[in-house]
Formats: C-alpha cells, sequence, structure tokens
C-alpha cells in the first residue's frame, strides 16, 4: 500500500494507513463538539484536533489552513473541503488563509505556465462562491501575490530540511525535477504563516495523501518554537464509477462545477450503484449502500445524519430503488450548481478583498 501527496495505490486501508502516519481516530468527544456530519465518517482521522477544540473554547478563535493545488476546473470533491471550512469559520469564528499552489502542479502536471493565474483564479471564485467572511479570510496565490513573510518563512524552512528527508517522505527518484523536491518548504510556509504572523494555532483540514506536509511542518514548527499545526484527516471521496478515489484524469468519476445539466443527467444517471440486477431482487434482498457513489454524494453533500441513516436503512431494507435515489441526487446537485453559478457570479466582484490580509 503507498499513498504520498503525488501517489496512491487502489488497496487503501484507511484504519491502516492512520496508524502507521501515527494519527488518532477522532472520537466521539470531537464528533459531538464539531457537530458536522462530515466528522466522524469523511474526516475519521486527527492530530491535536482537541487542543484546537480547547484553545477555541478559551480564545474563541483558532485560523485554518487549507491550500488550493490548481491544476484543472474544481468538481463537487473539492468543493467539499471549502464547505467545511465555511462551517468552521461560521461556527467556530475560524480565520480563513488559503493559499493556492499553482506553481507545484505546474512542476508535477503538463500545464502551462501562462495559464495558471486564470485557473487559479477561476477556482478562487469556486471557493469565495460559499460565502466567506472576506474580513476572515485571505487568498494568496503563488505566482500572483506571494507575501514576503511566507517566502522567508519557506527559507527557514528549507534550510530544516534534508533531501534524506524530502525523499524518503515523497518516495522521489533522480529524474524528479529540483523545483518539486523543493515544493515542501513553501507549503509548510503557508501552513505556519498565520502562525508566525498572528500566534494563532492552526487547523489544516486535508486529505490523508497530503498529510506528509503537515508532519514535515509540525518537525519544522518545533524547530522554530512555532506551535505546531493540527490537522483534521478526511478519507477520499468516492468516484461516480464506484471507485474508492475518483480518478483526475477521468472526468466522468466526478461531478465538476462548470457540468452542465444535460452532462450531470448523464454521469449520474450512468453511476455505480449498490443496487440489484432487477426491481424485484432489490426488493427482496435489499441494496449495499457501502459500494453506492449516489449514496456517498446524496450523503455527503445533501443529507443530515438522520436522513443518511434513513436511506442506509431503505436501502439495505430494500424499501428504495436506484432510480429514485437518482433522480433525487440529480435534482439536487442541478439546483446547487444553478444556485452556485449565481453566486460565483457575484464574487467576481470581490475577489480583490479576498486578497487583503488577514495575517
Ligand atoms: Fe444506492 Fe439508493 Fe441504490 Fe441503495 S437504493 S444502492 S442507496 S442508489
Amino acid at each position: 500500500m503507498s499513498i504520498t501527496p503525488y501517489e496512491v495505490s487502489d488497496d487503501i486501508d484507511y484504519q491502516k494507513i492512520m496508524k502507521s502516519f501515527g494519527a488518532q481516530k477522532i472520537n466521539n468527544n470531537i464528533i459531538k463538539k464539531i457537530d458536522n456530519p462530515l466528522v466522524g465518517d469523511y474526516f475519521y482521522a486527527h492530530r491535536d484536533l482537541d487542543k484546537i477544540i480547547s484553545y477555541h473554547d478559551k480564545h474563541k478563535e483558532f485560523a485554518v489552513v487549507s491550500g488550493r493545488g490548481v491544476s484543472n476546473q474544481m468538481h463537487l470533491g473539492h468543493l467539499l473541503l471549502y464547505k467545511f471550512n465555511k462551517f468552521l469559520q461560521d461556527k467556530f469564528n475560524a480565520k480563513i488563509f488559503v493559499p493556492f499552489s499553482e506553481d507545484e502542479k505546474y512542476l508535477v502536471k503538463d500545464l502551462e505556465f501562462s495559464c495558471l493565474k486564470d485557473l487559479a483564479f477561476s477556482n478562487a471564485l469556486d471557493i469565495a462562491a460559499l460565502g466567506f467572511d472576506s474580513k476572515k479570510t485571505e487568498f494568496m496565490f503563488d505566482t500572483v501575490n506571494m507575501k514576503q513573510p511566507v517566502f522567508n518563512l519557506s527559507v527557514k524552512a528549507s534550510k530544516l530540511l534534508t533531501f534524506n528527508m524530502i525523499n524518503s517522505a515523497f518516495g522521489f527518484n533522480k529524474s524528479t525535477n529540483v523545483g518539486i523536491l523543493h515544493y515542501p518548504s513553501l507549503q509548510i510556509a503557508h501552513i505556519l504563516h498565520p502562525t508566525e504572523s498572528t500566534g494563532l494555532p492552526v487547523l489544516v483540514p486535508i486529505g490523508i495523501d497530503q498529510d506528509v506536509f503537515v508532519k514535515l511542518s509540525r518537525d519544522v514548527a518545533g524547530k522554530q518554537k512555532l506551535t505546531k499545526p493540527a490537522s483534521i484527516l478526511s478519507r477520499f471521496m468516492m468516484g461516480l464509477s464506484g471507485e474508492k478515489k475518483m480518478s483526475a484524469s477521468d472526468p466522468n468519476t466526478s461531478i465538476y462545477l462548470n457540468d452542465s445539466p444535460q452532462k450531470v443527467k448523464k454521469k449520474i444517471m450512468s453511476a455505480f450503484t449498490g443496487g440489484r440486477g432487477s426491481a424485484a431482487e432489490q426488493k427482496e434482498k435489499g441494496g449495499n449502500p457501502d459500494i453506492c457513489s449516489v449514496f456517498e454524494y446524496l450523503s455527503l453533500f445533501f443529507l443530515s445524519d438522520k436522513e443518511k441513516k434513513d436511506l442506509e436503512s431503505d436501502c439495505r431494507n430494500g424499501n428504495i430503488l436506484c432510480g429514485d435515489c437518482k433522480k433525487c441526487l440529480l435534482n439536487k446537485v442541478n439546483k446547487f450548481l444553478e444556485n452556485h453559478q449565481k453566486n460565483r457570479s457575484k464574487a467576481e466582484k470581490k475577489l480583490d478583498k479576498f486578497m487583503e490580509p488577514v495575517f
């Protein structure tokens, strides 16, 4: 089993990964305290999240760093993370720092440098459309408005990282370009910047495959006498073809925020489900929501805990058919995307405000 920011093998065992990475399982106290349907299922592990909660109990704020690696338009899976960040801002008064690392994707993918800014701004509009408070949210684009303190911090971090540390953490080889060898120093600087500039402790909501950046940031923070960043780690979101992780190379496994209603319909109607071969068999034996991509989308985006439990039980007991679930998901997604596009247009006028420093 191999899992790094640049390579994820198929045989993912989340509990094994969590243990081997030295992260902790999210317990019931944390689930109750945060009270969000994503916590405990989608976000399943953490480092020092309990310390962030204790800090918030006393000081009523903390910082969140949630970077966006820009290589394409955003899909619903990407947006899920920022919906959670918006929830953290609303419920816990979190200040949010969003560094856009279009430079990283340029280094590892086949992208034109001249396209990076437009792509990054397009992603930024999708994030701003969720309604973040611009007074408590800062966007920084690595190739457009990199802050001097962030660059300086990356230089300090790079001096503390050896070639061997980076190589063993990421599994690079002799043909890896030197840009990507250096990139971790910058991501560490993104993560530590709010703490260095304001003293606020940082929480990083991040996919488990990116955990190595948080681990290295914690090492560097210790050496820099900064509070170590905490993290809340997510599993992958299932793709529409039923695979454990959406495929970045196959656009049909995800619903993009700029997909037309017709395209969404085509994708959802051909999505993989846990249903049986016929309606009669499904009514008799029930379906399997554990492997169903429609259930995954409905439960992560649109259902409360109770609604999720009800759907799960209806599915297992054969009280519902896959066609009904697909229609329900289709309506919800198209309504959401229509609304999202309106909010995105409104956000265009406000993008400058998100580039004003908060940290
Ligand atoms: Fe999935 Fe719904 Fe079919 Fe169950 S009934 S397998 S939840 S689509």
